[in-house]
């Protein structure tokens, strides 16, 4: 493992933020769909009907191409088939989209759960599938994945996962864990929101006065953790410590205005928060 100052690696906000006003090319590249289950109403989202994909997100910022989490790889799927938890489509997808996945530069990852990294890894042979570009992730969740006494002390069903990060993750060179909440991209900036797991970060995205949070896996299933944020599901492994980070970030979200999207929210996965209660509620809006 290594961890280095940030400094080598950014120019300034100051500069990101100038090149991003001048070109307004924040964009977000949406895949197509492998959608087999009914979509939500495009008004709202639904919370009748939950529908939860597997989202990758590549910005493009300037003429530099940033995804964050890798999806599944083909190596996480629901058990109902209908379902449009699949993986496996990301390549196909960008393709679609016009983005060719060698020119990826850089990958941000949100945390270690396999429907966010495993895409990083050849389903048979842990390949690195994007070995060109760097791979900057938590370090938080770096150190607590890495460390060879956390097997022991993991729920039986996440310790292949744990097995399978120890012995190819710290072999790559291109993985960068960076600490707290530094821009690690001109323009992009980590977000820590620890709870869902104990390194999980958020992305924030700014170009000119226009801000969009990647919320990763904070609120993943909306109608149900954003509506009702007090609800503990199993996929927090510190739900208390979770349902705080959730709070703190969607709070964040409506007080300056911003745009969420997160990594298993419905279709078109982009949106607006607003206070609900004593919840939340998200509207899909794309302006
Ligand atoms: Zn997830």
């Amino acid at each position: 493992m290594f961890t280095t100052s940030r400094r080598s690696l950014i120019l300034s906000a100051a500069v990101a933020g100038a090149a991003l006003g001048l070109d307004g090319s924040l964009a977000i590249a949406a895949p197509t769909r492998r959608q087999q289950t009914p979509d939500p109403t495009p008004a709202g989202f639904t919370t009748a009907f939950v529908t939860i994909p597997i989202t990758v997100f590549v910005i493009k910022l300037n003429d530099k191409l940033v995804m964050c989490d890798a999806g599944g790889g083909d190596q996480v799927q629901a058990f109902n088939p209908q379902s449009c938890f699949v993986s496996g489509r990301l390549m196909a997808n960008m393709k679609a989209a016009g983005i060719d996945p060698k020119k990826i530069e850089t990958v941000l990852v949100s945390h270690f759960h396999p429907d966010h990294i495993f895409g990083l890894l050849e389903k048979k042979t842990n390949a690195p599938v994007f070995p060109n570009a760097e791979i900057i992730v938590p370090a938080a969740e770096y150190k607590f994945w890495t460390d060879p006494s956390i097997t022991g002390r993991l729920p039986k069903g996440r310790r292949p996962l744990a097995h399978r990060i120890q012995t190819v993750i710290p072999m790559w060179k291109n993985v960068l864990p960076v600490e707290g909440e530094d821009e690690v991209v001109p323009g992009i900036r980590f977000v820590s929101a620890p709870g869902h797991t104990p390194g999980h970060t958020a992305f924030h995205i700014s170009s000119g006065n226009e801000q969009l949070m990647i919320s990763s896996d904070a609120a993943y299933v909306p109608a149900l953790c954003a509506k009702h944020p007090g609800w503990h599901g199993v996929f927090d492994q510190d739900a208390a410590v979770a349902e705080t980070s959730r709070r703190k970030l969607l709070d964040r979200v409506i007080a300056d205005k911003m745009m969420i999207c997160g990594s298993h929210f419905p279709w078109p996965g982009l949106g607006k928060i607003a206070k609900d209660g004593a919840g939340y509620a998200i509207t899909v809006s794309t302006a």
